[in-house]
C-alpha cells in the first residue's frame, strides 16, 4: 500500500498546481461577459476584445440570435440523446447539406465540436499499422485524434513540404497514410501551402485532411484536400464541428466515429444559429473582408506586412513578459490574452490578436499604438 499522502488527490493536486505556478504555466479563468450588443465586460469594466474567434461578429448577429431563439422555442433546449438514438432533428441534415455545398464536397457530417470531429474522424480513417504525417503546429484536437487512431505519427517542421514528403515516402505500401494540416494556423495566423501538400499527398498515395477552423469566411482560396474538417464555433459564431468529404466516408462515420455515435447531438438552437450564420456569411462577404482588412491595418501599423488571416501574433518571448503586456493593454480597455507554453513552444509566448468585422479603424489604430509602447517597454525592436 502506498503512503497515505500519495493517495490524497487534493494534496497531490496542490503540489502539481504549485509546480505549474512556479513554471508560469498555471491557467486561471477570468469572469467576463460577452454581451449580445457586442460589448465585453470584465470586473465591471467595458473592454474591446481582440481575443475571440468570432471574426465576423456572427455570435451576436440579430438574425443568428433570432434563428436560435426560434428553434429553441420550437424544439426545446437539449437534443435529448445522440442522433442515432433520439432520431435526427432535420436541422442536422439541413446544416450538413449546407456545409457540403459550401465546401464543394459530396457530403458532410456535423459533430458536437471541432475537437470531437478530429477525435472521431481521424481514427475512422486510419489505425494501427497506418501512418499519420502532420505539421508540428497542428491543433491539440488533431493530435488527440491521431493518438486515438493508434497509427504511427510523424510530425514535420511547420509548413516544411519537403520534410512532409520525406516522411510520406517512408510509408509502407500495404497500409494507409494520412497527411494532416491546418489551413490557417491558429496561433500564428499563417497559411499552409495546401497546393504543394496536396501534390505531395497525391505523389505518395496519401490521404489529406485539413482543419479549416480559422479559415471559414475569411480565407477563401480553393482547398484541394479531399477531406475538410472545421468548426462552427469560430467565424460561424455558434458551436459544433463538421467534416466534409466523399459520401461513403461520411456515411461510415455514422457507424464508426465514436465521438459521433456516443455523444449527444447539438442543441437545435445551435444548429439553427449555424445555419443562419452560413446564410449571413454568404450574403455578406464584406464581413470577412473587413476582418482581414482590420488585421492588415494593425499589421501595417506595427511593421508586420505578411498578414494572411484575421490572426496576428506578436511575440514577447518569455511568458511573464507577454502577461505584463496583456495587463497593460487591459488597463487601457483592450482584452488580449497572452498565449503561453504549452499552447505555443517555449520562448515564443505571445499576444494573439484576432480581428473582427466589428472592430472600428479607430480601435485598431489605438491598439497598435499601445502595442508598440509595450514592445518598446519590453526592449523588443519592431
Ligand atoms: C478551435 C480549434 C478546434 C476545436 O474546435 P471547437 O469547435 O472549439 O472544439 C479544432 N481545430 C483547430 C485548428 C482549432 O483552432
Amino acid at each position: 500500500m502506498p503512503a497515505k499522502d500519495f493517495l490524497d488527490i487534493d494534496a497531490i493536486s496542490a503540489i502539481r498546481l504549485k509546480r505549474l505556478q512556479d513554471q508560469g504555466l498555471r491557467r486561471t479563468l477570468s469572469p467576463t461577459e460577452r454581451m449580445a450588443d457586442g460589448r465585453v465586460i470584465r470586473a465591471g469594466k467595458p473592454m474591446i476584445s481582440f481575443s475571440d474567434n468570432d471574426y465576423l461578429g456572427l455570435s451576436v448577429h440579430p438574425r443568428v440570435i433570432a434563428a436560435s431563439i426560434e428553434a429553441t422555442s420550437l424544439y426545446g433546449v437539449g437534443s435529448g440523446a445522440a442522433r442515432l438514438v433520439t432520431g435526427d432533428n432535420p436541422l442536422n441534415e439541413r446544416l450538413e447539406a449546407r456545409l457540403a455545398a459550401l465546401k464543394g464536397m459530396p457530403a458532410a457530417r456535423v459533430f458536437g465540436s471541432g475537437y470531437l470531429a478530429n477525435a472521431g474522424a481521424i481514427p475512422a480513417l486510419v489505425g494501427a499499422g497506418d501512418l499519420i504525417v502532420m505539421d508540428e503546429l497542428c491543433h491539440a484536437s488533431m493530435h488527440a485524434g491521431a493518438r486515438l487512431s493508434g497509427a504511427r505519427i510523424q510530425t514535420y517542421a511547420h509548413n516544411n513540404v519537403a520534410s512532409a514528403a520525406e516522411h510520406l515516402r517512408q510509408r509502407d505500401a500495404t497500409s494507409h497514410a494520412l497527411l494532416l494540416t491546418e489551413t490557417v494556423f491558429s496561433m500564428d495566423g499563417d497559411l499552409a501551402p495546401l497546393d504543394e501538400l496536396a501534390a505531395v499527398a497525391q505523389d505518395t498515395g496519401a490521404w489529406m485532411l485539413t482543419d479549416d477552423a480559422h479559415g471559414l469566411g475569411i480565407v477563401t482560396h480553393k482547398n484541394p484536400a479531399p477531406l475538410q474538417l472545421g468548426t462552427l464555433s469560430k467565424s460561424a459564431g455558434a458551436y459544433g464541428g463538421y467534416i466534409a468529404g466523399p459520401a461513403n466516408f461520411i456515411e461510415l462515420l455514422t457507424s464508426r466515429a465514436r465521438t459521433f455515435v456516443y455523444a449527444t447531438g447539438l442543441p437545435p438552437g445551435v444548429l439553427a444559429a449555424a445555419l443562419a450564420s452560413l446564410d449571413v456569411m454568404e450574403a455578406e462577404p464584406a464581413l470577412g473582408e473587413k476582418a482581414l482588412a482590420n488585421a492588415r491595418l494593425f499589421g501595417s501599423l506595427i511593421g508586420e506586412t505578411n498578414i494572411e488571416s484575421a490572426i496576428v501574433p506578436v511575440r514577447y518571448g518569455e511568458a511573464d513578459v507577454a502577461m505584463k503586456a496583456s495587463a497593460t493593454l487591459a488597463r487601457q480597455g483592450f482584452l488580449v490574452t497572452a498565449i503561453r507554453p504549452p499552447t505555443v513552444p517555449a520562448g515564443t509566448a505571445r499576444l494573439r490578436f484576432t480581428f473582427s468585422a466589428r472592430h472600428s479603424e479607430g480601435d485598431v489604430r489605438r491598439l497598435a499604438g499601445l502595442v508598440l509602447e509595450t514592445l518598446a517597454e519590453a526592449g523588443i525592436a519592431k
